[in-house]
């Protein structure tokens, strides 16, 4: 009964306030429930071959790893990134993460359970651990969007978040503004453990978009100090890299 009047609940809301398309904003029909059917061939599923490491796709004459692997640490085991990142899926990011488009997590946490959930749960990672932004920053956007994709994640594949295992620390400059380098310097202060004890043996590190993989890597390193030995990351998108 409860269960029915929460159907006819959220039926009334969808006539008030039709949900629409992330990323063309037409109202959706019923039957769609996260993109209109024009968008829906817009997302573009990380194919193969990919990377062993970091997921993501090559060229066939590459071997097992992007030219990127090959020459940037990686101490992570392995990635598991869903989509390639493309003009329409910068909008949906960019709304989830700036505009209150907080709704966006379940369909991004869809996209990632249908393309990589198999691989992801072949894993098992024990945890699931949100890319952390700043306190103040959280003060002023008033949520972390990888913390509302790692939530839709957990209760999705059933493995516990914890959203205070790595901590955002020292207030970094924004990473679009600098070389790969430096990027990875700025990072490697940015992260902090929080010095929790801890019996995991496995994390599974949550952000919207990999690019440079720096962010995962400075986090990696973090888990490792905590002793938690094998580190994967899922992303909704992956970048062309470097
Ligand atoms: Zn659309
Ligand atoms: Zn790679």
């Amino acid at each position: 009964m409860i269960r029915k009047i929460k159907a006819i609940g959220e039926g009334i809301c969808d006539i008030l306030y039709p949900k629409t398309c992330p990323m063309c904003d037409v109202a959706l029909g019923g039957y769609e429930a996260f993109l209109c059917e024009d968008c829906r061939i817009k997302l573009i599923p990380v194919g193969k071959p990919a990377c062993l490491k970091c997921g993501k796709e090559i060229e066939d004459d590459e071997q097992g790893s992007c030219s990127d692997c090959q020459s940037i640490k990686r101490s992570y085991e392995k990635g598991f990134p869903a989509l390639n990142y493309s003009q329409e899926m910068a909008k949906v990011l960019s709304d989830f993460k700036y505009n209150n488009m907080r709704s966006h997590g379940r369909f991004l946490a869809d996209v990632i359970v249908r393309n990589k959930g198999k691989d992801i749960l072949s894993v098992m990672p024990e945890v699931i651990v949100p890319v952390p932004i700043h306190k103040s920053k959280l003060r002023s956007r008033g949520y972390n969007q990888a913390q509302i994709l790692s939530t839709e994640l957990g209760r999705r594949f059933g493995i516990p978040v914890d959203c205070d295992l790595v901590i955002r620390d020292a207030k970094t400059m924004p990473q679009k503004e600098l070389g790969p380098i430096e990027r990875e310097e700025n990072l490697k202060r940015a992260f902090i453990s929080s010095k929790k004890i801890v019996q995991y043996k496995s994390a599974l590190i949550v952000d919207d978009i990999y690019t440079t993989g720096a962010t995962v890597e400075a986090c990696t390193t973090v888990l490792h100090s905590m002793g938690i030995k094998d580190v994967y990351y899922t992303s909704v998108c992956i970048g062309k890299g470097l």
